[in-house]
């Protein structure tokens, strides 16, 4: 087999876990990331049984866990205090668990293995913009500055729900910015006050809390790495952000203390509105994801609203898939590729439906679609049949729309 020359974009989730498992198969890989000294930024996310399967495999697992919080299910509730739903990972399997995790474990985890990786060259502060066609199918990668890198065999585009990629290769059916984000604060929670679940409150469609219990953080960044933390979420419109920055903060508080009592500790961490991260979400489609020598991976592929919690998981997932296709067919790009594309094809046509289809329930300005979840969650979620569904959607597991569910490595 000759080994293939990939140039992979963005050194984020989907980037780093691609590079590794490729250049374990002997490929010469390069990773261009346009952060010159990425460090380990964000807030909580979840690992759910399938991303903790992938980084199993990569062997970087251990130092995620033992930074993470064990999250044994989900409990939401509504702001009357009755339970919404209430998932346990042990109803499908006693094996499963989630790990709330800070964003920036999972990418120190990723980011030291491809520094030691002897295939891998990283080039930092190198902004992709655009692919240009070389010889015998090849493609160079060129950066803002009209610079070319490469020739590569095969080009990897993990650059992000906002990819600058999608218009070269024409795969791209929409990137729709989604009307709701959310605003994210870590605080410290030494003595653990949330654990063992993620916590969530509503009430109506366009009030949501969450707390999700994200282990210790990471070792990179030096400030309280040790100190255990929890993260708040707060669900708001695009355009209500400018006016909660300028004038909302205080009554914001006021509303968090009325739907949690237990909250306090937090909320006395949070001194200004500019301490809140607002993140906004994008809906992406795409299909297939591959074209003759490019491939779309992770968010830049297949961004949704961060409903069910499987962002990081899907993107680690793609690059798992997308190295074993290769390693099927090592002398023909082309079939491996378009086997990728077939293979996923499944899964995330599931997890993008059923995040389309949640999240005017809990984040939209459609108040008759909270009275109908109020009613309906609590009964469906009872019948044995939908409460497994929804376990297997938690789990990141369900293999696609016949119910099936995913195979985990060993
Ligand atoms: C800074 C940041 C903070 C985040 N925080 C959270 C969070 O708190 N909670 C949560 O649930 N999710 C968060 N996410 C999203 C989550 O990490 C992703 O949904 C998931 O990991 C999918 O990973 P990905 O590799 O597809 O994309 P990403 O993780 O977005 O990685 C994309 C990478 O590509 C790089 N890049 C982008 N454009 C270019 C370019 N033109 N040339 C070169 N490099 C480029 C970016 O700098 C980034 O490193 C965050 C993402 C980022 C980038």
């Amino acid at each position: 087999m000759r080994p293939l020359d990939i140039g992979i974009i963005g050194c984020g989730t989907a980037g780093p876990a691609a590079a590794l498992f490729l250049a374990e198969q002997g490929h010469d890989v390069t990773i261009y990331e346009r952060v010159e000294q990425p460090r380990a930024v964000g807030a909580g996310i979840i690992l759910q049984p399938t991303g903790q399967a992938v980084l199993q495999r990569l062997g970087v697992f251990e130092h995620v866990k033992e930074r993470g919080a064990r999250l044994d299910g989900l409990v939401v509730h509504r702001e009357n205090g009755k339970t919404l739903i209430e998932l346990s990972y042990a109803s499908v399997s006693e094996r499963y668990y989630g790990l709330g995790i800070h964003r920036g474990v999972l990418f120190e985890a990723l980011f030291n293995a491809v520094k030691r990786h002897p295939r891998i060259k990283l080039l930092l502060g190198v902004t992709g913009d655009g692919l240009v066609r070389a010889a015998n199918k090849r493609f160079f990668m060129q950066d803002a500055h009209g610079q070319r890198f490469g020739p590569h065999d095969l080009i990897i585009a993990a650059d992000g729900a906002k990819s600058r990629f999608r218009d070269d290769t024409g795969l791209l059916r929409t990137a729709d910015p989604y009307p709701w984000g959310a605003l994210w604060y870590l605080a410290d929670d030494p003595e653990r006050r949330f654990s063992g679940k993620l916590y969530q409150t509503v009430s109506g469609t366009r009030r949501m809390l969450g707390m999700l219990p994200t282990g210790r953080g990471p070792e990179l960044d030096g400030s309280g790495a040790q100190t255990n933390k929890v993260s708040l979420y707060w669900s708001i419109a695009v355009d209500q952000v400018e006016s909660f920055r300028r004038t909302g903060f205080e009554a914001w508080k006021a509303e968090i203390r009325e739907l949690r009592d237990d909250a306090d500790f937090v909320l006395d961490q949070i001194e200004s509105p500019e301490q809140l991260l607002f993140s906004q979400y994008h809906d992406v489609v795409m299909s297939p994801w591959h074209t003759r020598a490019v491939v779309h991976l992770g968010d830049s592929a297949h961004a949704t609203s961060p409903q069910l919690g499987q962002g990081a998981n899907l993107a680690l997932w793609d690059a798992m898939v997308l190295a074993d296709a290769i390693a099927e067919e090592p002398s023909e790009l082309v079939r491996a590729l378009s086997n990728y594309s077939r293979l996923r094809r499944s899964h995330l046509g599931y997890y993008q439906f059923a995040t389309r289809a949640l999240t005017p329930f809990f984040q939209s300005n459609h108040d008759a679609l909270g009275v109908l979840r109020d009613w309906f969650m609590p009964i469906a979620s009872r019948v044995p049949f939908v409460n497994r569904a929804m376990v297997l959607g938690m789990t990141g597991t369900m293999a696609g729309f016949t119910m099936g569910e995913l195979e985990l490595p060993a």
